[in-house]
């Protein structure tokens, strides 16, 4: 294929996690049996950015041998869409759904006219209702006595020391493989049961912690204004500082989440799918323009996927950890016996999440979206 209409994005995953995160991209195949045989299911039209737009199921169970043939087809698709060559803004598959009317129904009936055959129906899935889908920590592996160990990354910043000593240890311990993440961690894999303490106590001393504070474990961030000609804001040592006061603020906090954090509206930190995302602004005070962030809350993939509520509160990047601080201990102080951070923002407005956020009443912020076109290979 050349010539679509822009890029386009596949990701197949037999992983039980699904983390290659299927939600956000063109097409999505995850792994799934049907008694004995093991097939696909199939997602359209995902995608972030400043439309964020989560896939959508097809009623399909794909089998092996038709994962080529329906690729092609959704690629031709894609790409005799001429509605996607209208804005270039609007030229990514998910805007078949969320500006010309396409459903799943409909995508499927044009899908299966192309290829020339009708898949077989779905079968039941059960999407993954962890907010994590790193792999830190240590997890057997399928083959007896082997185990593989996942290094949390604060927010992706790997230093040239760091990564060698990985591969020392990954030679010395393990079979030499070193492997990266969606979420920016590090895997070690096949290692040997009697060598998993010594690895996990190595990655430690070099600062890659095989188990982390929620805070660092669940920080993401985009390149920001360090290599990114784009960013509206410095993310990387932002990130790095918000982690370190919010683990020394809340030592107690007990759950998962996730924060991300983006330089700009493009959403290369894919704030759109975090329990906290931060989208980069810039705001006057003192007399100059500072980094400040806009918070949206709630965002999700899995289970209870969701698109995360721009909440109408911003403020400067400075104030962002009193901010987080204060709506964490109202969670912490208010939340019903098992209720998680999600569920906690599903049953609060935006005003009152504004409110924690702020620590008083204050008016809604804009969002103040980009103007003008999504630079070329950039959208997330
Ligand atoms: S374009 Fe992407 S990497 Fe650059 S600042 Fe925006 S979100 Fe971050």
């Amino acid at each position: 294929f050349y010539n679509l209409p822009r890029k386009f994005k596949i990701t197949i995953t037999g992983c039980r996690n699904w983390c290659t995160y299927p939600e956000i991209n063109d097409v999505g195949l995850t792994a799934i049996r049907r008694g004995a045989e093991t097939g696909f299911s199939l997602r359209i039209g995902g995608g972030l950015s400043t439309d964020p737009h989560l896939a959508v199921r097809l009623n399909a169970f794909v089998q092996q041998h038709q994962v080529v043939p329906v690729l092609k087809g959704v690629a031709e698709i894609f790409r005799e869409s001429e509605v996607l060559r209208e804005n270039r803004e609007r030229a990514r598959l998910k805007f078949l759904f969320l500006k010309h009317g396409w459903t799943a129904d409909t995508f499927q009936s044009e899908l299966e006219t192309r290829i020339g055959f009708h898949l077989d129906h779905a079968v039941p899935e059960t999407p993954p209702d962890d907010v994590y889908r790193d792999h830190v920590g240590v997890h057997r592996q399928k083959q007896p006595g082997l185990f593989y160990v996942g290094a949390a990354v604060l927010r992706g910043r790997i230093s040239a020391q760091q990564m060698r000593t990985a591969a020392e240890l990954a030679a010395q311990f393990a079979d030499n493989q070193v492997r990266t993440t969606n979420m920016q961690n590090l895997l070690i894999v096949n290692v040997p049961e009697q060598n998993v303490h010594a690895l996990a106590n190595g990655l430690a001393t070099a600062g890659l912690p095989v188990a982390g504070s929620p805070f660092w474990r669940g920080a993401i961030a985009c390149s920001g204004s360090e290599f990114c000609k784009l960013a509206i804001t410095e993310t990387k040592s932002f990130s790095r500082w918000v982690v370190e006061e919010l683990e020394e603020r809340l030592p107690e906090f007990d759950q998962d989440l996730k924060l991300h954090v983006t330089g700009c509206p493009n959403s290369c930190g894919q704030h759109w799918i975090a329990d906290i995302g931060l989208e980069g602004k810039k705001i006057k005070s003192e007399g100059r323009m500072q980094d400040a962030y806009y918070f949206c809350l709630g965002g999700a993939v899995g289970l209870h996927q969701g698109i995360s509520r721009p909440i109408g509160y911003r403020c400067l990047a400075s104030e962002v950890p009193d901010a987080v601080e204060r709506l964490l201990r109202h969670y912490l102080d208010q939340r019903a016996p098992g209720e998680n951070l999600r569920k906690f923002f599903a049953r609060h407005s935006d005003v009152q999440l504004r409110e924690y956020l702020a620590g008083k009443f204050v008016p809604v912020a804009e969002r103040d979206p980009a103007s003008g076109r999504v630079p070329h290979l950039v959208e997330g």
